[in-house]
Formats: C-alpha cells, structure tokens, sequence
C-alpha cells in the first residue's frame, strides 16, 4: 500500500505530420496510501495517457512519477509494483480463469503452492470459485472484468490502477460492479487510482476525485466538495446539471455575501473575497430550487414526472432554469405553458 506523487507531469506527443499534441499538461498529484482517487473528465483530456505514465507503459515528456519514495519515471512497468485493469478486460483468451490469475505469479517464479494458495483466496474473496476452470469466452462480460480484477488484485501491488474498467458492462452491471470494486478496495486498503468519463461512477467510488479537462486538474476534492463547490464552470457543469445565473455582489459581511439576483438579494457563504459592484456567476442545481416560493414567478416550458422526482425546466429571464422537485407525490404539479412560483435555497447557492 503505497502513495503516489505526480510532480509536473508532462505528456507530449508528436505526429506523424509532426504536429505537437500536449495530452498532459504538467500535473501536481498527491495520492495517500490507501486512497481511492478518480480522474474524470471528458474523452481526451489525458485520463489514460496520465494512467499509462503511472504503470510505466508510457514515459513522461518530462515529469516525475514517485510510487512510494522512489521516482519510478523512467522504469519498466514490471518494476513499478502497480497492477492494471483494462476496459476491455485484456485476458488470455486461451487459458482458464486459474491459469489466467496466476500468470503474473508465474512469471514472477513463486512456489506452486503459494501460487495455488493466493489465486484460491482471490477466486474466494471475488466468488468465482466455480469458474477456475473455464475460459473466457463462457463467461459473461461482467464475469471476465470480476477475473481482470481478480487477475490485478492476487499480485498484491502497492497501486492498482483501473481504465475505465467497467464501460464495456450494461448499466445495471456497471452499478453492481462499481459497488463490488469499491467494497473489495476497501476490505484490502489498496491505493487505487480510477480513470473515468462518468461521473456518477467516480462519486459513487472515490475518496476524492480530479477533474481533468484538456490536459490540467481543473480541481480536486471529496465528491461533496466538487458538486457542492466547484471552482469554474466547467467542473459545475461536468459533475452534475448546473444551471448558471448572472449576479452582483451587493454586500459583504464575514465570510458570507449578498448577491443579486435579477432584483432579489440572496446571503450566500463563500470561500474567497468578493467586491461590492463586481459581477459574478452563481450556480445553483436543479435541486436548489424551490417549488412554490414568491421569488419570482416563471412559465413552465418542461414537466416531466420521474418517480423519484418532478423535472420541471422554466423560462427564467430569457434563459431555461432546471428545477427537480424531490419527492413529488401529493404536490401541485405545474403543467407546461403555467405560472409557477420559484425561490432559491440560499445554502444551494454557490458563486463562482
Ligand atoms: P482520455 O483517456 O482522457 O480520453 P488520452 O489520454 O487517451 O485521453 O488522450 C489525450 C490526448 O492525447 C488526446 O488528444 C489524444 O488524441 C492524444 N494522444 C493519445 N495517445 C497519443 C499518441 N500515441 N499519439 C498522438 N496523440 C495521442
Ligand atoms: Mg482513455
């Protein structure tokens, strides 16, 4: 169980028409042992290329890699102690699950025994005993990403490391699995190091998550703190809906703030200094508004009941406003082209 330390990492890759592509843009990364840290962030913004320079599959432009206290940059992925699970499970497909997990303890010339002993615990430990003896093609997809892992896990590395491992599964799976993966990390304790585009996967699994975008950390925090406070505009859209307001400091009292809203002050909390005058961006998500307060009064353009919630989308000066109403039974239900009366709650109100 090791940390990791990205410092100033860079990837550049030249093309064949010679072009320069920056897919890693000098990234400072500190990751604790024992911690289970998500990269997320849009297709190419330099997820895999940072996952890749970490197991050694790809050397850094310039940058340094530490795993541990040792700057394994330019070593070969067998001396790194990292294991890697792939999206499309990359298993042997002529050997059988047994055969398949003990490869890597094979060729690290360990005793019979002890081979036979740890694939058994693992085959145990993910409820697979049944399947030692078959191959990968009788097995579900779900099955096989349970070996891949398995496969990763019996090596015992100081960091495991996943690309989007679960992308290839159906939705249903994908949430049983994530949750399996999340559970097994925890019981074992292993650094972990997660790439994925979605977003409720890396909530779902994550200590804390990073947000990339064209090859930088926009942020990183606990799931909480990035949907509850995110730093730009991108990171309030990307984790979650958003719906972004225009603003003006009127106010400011310790730590808290009056802002205006198209004519209605609202004290919000913030967590840098503000000026009274300045424009600014607010954000809100679709939660944060109320139903049924006199705030203001907008037409109804959307509403769609879903069960759990109501998804109402309304015509706020000139711009569509969100709104998803908890637990809609026994409310008014506002169809399209009506008036509605909407506030905010002044705690979902977060400025950027
Ligand atoms: P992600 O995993 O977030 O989707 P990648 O790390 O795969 O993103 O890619 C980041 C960027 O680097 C992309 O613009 C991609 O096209 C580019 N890239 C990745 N690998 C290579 C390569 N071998 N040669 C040139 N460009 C590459
Ligand atoms: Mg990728």
């Amino acid at each position: 169980i090791k940390k990791v330390y990205l410092e100033n990492l860079n990837k550049t890759f030249v093309t064949t028409a010679n072009d320069q592509v920056v897919a890693v843009n000098n990234i400072n990364l500190k990751i604790e042992p024992g911690e289970f840290v998500t990269m997320l962030g849009p297709s190419g913004c330099g997820k895999t290329t940072t996952l890749r320079m970490i197991a050694g599959f790809e050397m850094p432009t310039h940058g340094n890699v530490f795993i541990g206290e040792e700057n394994v940059a330019t070593k070969t992925p067998d001396k790194r102690d990292t294991a890697m699970v792939f999206q499309n499970y990359a298993l042997f497909p002529h050997m059988n699950v047994f055969d398949n997990i003990s490869y890597g303890l094979k060729i690290q010339k360990r005793p019979k025994a002890e081979i036979k002993e740890r694939v058994e615990r693992i085959l145990k430990m993910m409820k697979m005993e049944d399947f030692s003896q078959r191959v990968p093609a009788q097995m579900s997809g779900g099955q096989q990403q349970r070996v891949s892992l398995a496969r990763a896990l019996v090596m015992e590395p100081g960091v495991l490391l996943f690309d989007e491992p679960l992308s290839n599964l159906d939705a249903k799976l994908r949430i049983h699995m994530r949750d399996e993966i999340r559970k097994i990390q925890q019981k074992v304790g292993i650094t972990s190091i997660y790439v994925t585009h979605d977003q409720e996967e890396a909530m779902a699994l994550s200590d804390r998550v990073v947000i990339m975008n064209a090859g930088i950390i926009e942020q990183e925090g606990t799931p909480q703190e990035i949907y509850q406070r995110p730093v730009n505009e991108f990171v309030a859209n990307f984790i979650g809906r958003a719906n972004i307001l225009d603003g003006e400091i009127v106010g400011i009292d310790e730590g808290e703030v009056i802002v205006n809203i198209h004519g209605v002050g609202f004290t919000v909390k913030v967590y840098k200094k503000f000026d009274v005058g300045q424009r600014v961006r607010v954000v809100i998500r679709p939660e944060g508004v109320l139903v049924g307060k006199k705030d203001f009064t907008v037409k109804v353009d959307k509403s769609v009941f879903m069960g759990q919630n109501h998804e109402y989308g309304v015509d706020f000066f000139g711009s569509n406003l969100e709104i998803s109403e908890n637990n809609p039974t026994g409310k008014t239900i506002y169809k399209i082209g009506q008036q509605m009366g909407i506030g905010f709650d002044q705690q979902a109100l977060h400025i950027l």
